[in-house]
């Protein structure tokens, strides 16, 4: 079908008619479907059949830990080791600790307000603070500095990762921006990679404030669709490379690779940075729960494992992308009226409506009975400037509810549109 621009008002009205037919139809049917998170399905969960059961009575970690008990707060030797290789970090700049990186985010920023980052610059919460924003981006990062107060300037994420230039411009200048939120890779929910030249544009730029903090999400870090997965520049490495070996909190976890709220999370960085995060987190807890990094690494054994681990979840969750993908070229393809992400890994594709649609399209899509994460969500403080995107995550729901629930929100979409352009 053709461009809905190009259509004069007599046809629209016509299609509007049929489509309105059709979203009854979908309201009858009573749907109960739910693709507002990007969580893992049963089949992903359970490709780590067995991890749980891995101790088998033996609980001796290789250094003769007995991991029952206290103790070991930066995680178990052979755990550093395994994420260590896998992040492209040495064994002494990680700390695996806990089952959520988002908390470890979380907790960073809390003491970074109370007890600034270095020991030598005063806590930031002494004055305003402000963080970049690239949106659209993670929601629960969002969160965190609404929570704490922390003022969010949004920054355009582009194909190649945040507009650089307005970067450099605003953290040379304000003092205040302390910090950046970055999905550096299949990022969430745009899906794109950062470029080795953003990269090292992150490590490299002068930031008016000196405790300045790059904090790197790279929970999709394994998460790829492709054999030969698009690669992502060392930042850790770059900001060392730069003389600025302090600015990178690196994070991740296996949330997404074994258990969701069950698995293994980590903070990489300098050994400064991670040396005085020990001692702040001495003072939290006396140990993580070893026991499952133990279960974690017997598991696994090595880091190849883990990347054929990732294989596996790609070929149960690559054909609901498909699906997704493939449905809204066939539907909406050809109507101008959408754009959306061809992510070759993660966990989302994104959608951008017309201006000024997305909350409808989520609206009437959640009145027929399938939840859509929050149109808003995307971006800081919950206000899309445009309400245009809404982030898809097609991971969960077999692919018969998938199938139901796009062609409903293809549906939705078209209604929304016309309704803007007959207006
Ligand atoms: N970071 C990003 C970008 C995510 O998309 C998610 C979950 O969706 C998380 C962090 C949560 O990670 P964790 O389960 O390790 O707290």
């Amino acid at each position: 079908m053709a461009d809905f621009m190009t259509l004069n008002n007599d046809t629209l009205r016509h299609i509007q008619k049929q489509l309105t037919l059709k979203y009854e139809e979908f309201k009858r049917k009573n749907l109960k479907l739910n693709m507002s998170r990007g969580k893992p399905c049963p089949e992903q969960l359970d490709l780590s059949a067995g991890l749980l059961e891995g101790l088998n009575g033996n609980y001796w970690a290789e250094d003769g830990t007995d991991c029952r008990n206290y103790g070991g707060l930066e995680g178990l030797p052979e755990a550093r080791r395994l994420f260590a290789e896998l992040l492209e970090v040495q064994p002494e700049e990680i700390i695996v600790h806990g089952n959520s990186s988002l908390a470890l985010m979380h907790d960073l920023v809390a003491r970074a307000l109370f007890f600034g980052v270095d020991g030598q610059h005063a806590p930031w919460g002494q004055q305003p603070v402000k963080f970049l924003c690239p949106s659209p981006g993670y929601d629960r990062h969002f969160a965190i500095c609404q929570f704490f107060n922390i003022e969010m300037i949004t920054v355009p994420l582009r194909e190649d990762g945040p507009d650089m230039d307005l970067v450099e411009e605003l953290v040379a200048t304000d003092e205040t921006i302390k910090g950046i939120w970055c999905v550096p890779k299949h990022s969430n929910p745009t899906g794109i990679t950062y470029s080795d030249q953003v990269v090292t544009r992150l490590a490299r730029m002068k930031t008016k404030a000196p405790d300045f903090r790059i904090f790197w999400d790279n929970a999709y870090a394994w998460h790829d669709f492709t054999a030969d997965p698009v690669p992502l520049k060392n930042i850790l490495t770059a900001c060392k490379e730069a003389n600025h070996p302090d600015r990178v909190y690196i994070f991740s976890s296996t949330s997404k690779i074994t258990y969701a709220g069950a698995g293994l999370a980590m903070v990489a960085s300098s050994v400064q940075n991670i040396n005085r995060l020990k001692k702040q987190m001495a003072i939290q807890t006396i140990g993580p729960n070893k026991l499952n990094q133990l279960a974690h690494v017997r598991f696994f054994k090595n880091a190849q494992n883990v990347r054929l681990h990732m294989q596996k979840h790609a070929a149960i969750i690559r054909p609901k992308f498909d699906l997704v993908l493939n449905l809204l070229q066939t539907e909406l393809g050809d109507k101008k009226i959408a754009t959306w992400s061809r992510p070759q890994g993660g966990y989302f594709i994104s959608f951008d409506t017309m201006p000024g649609c997305a909350k409808k399209v989520v609206q009437m899509a959640a009145d027929a009975g399938v939840e859509l994460t929050k149109a808003g969500a995307t971006f800081p403080y919950g206000i899309d400037p445009t309400d245009q995107n809404i982030r898809i995550a097609p991971t969960y729901p077999p692919l018969a509810e998938l199938k139901t629930a796009m062609e409903l929100f293809i549906v939705c979409v078209q209604l929304v549109s016309i309704e803007k352009i007959l207006r």
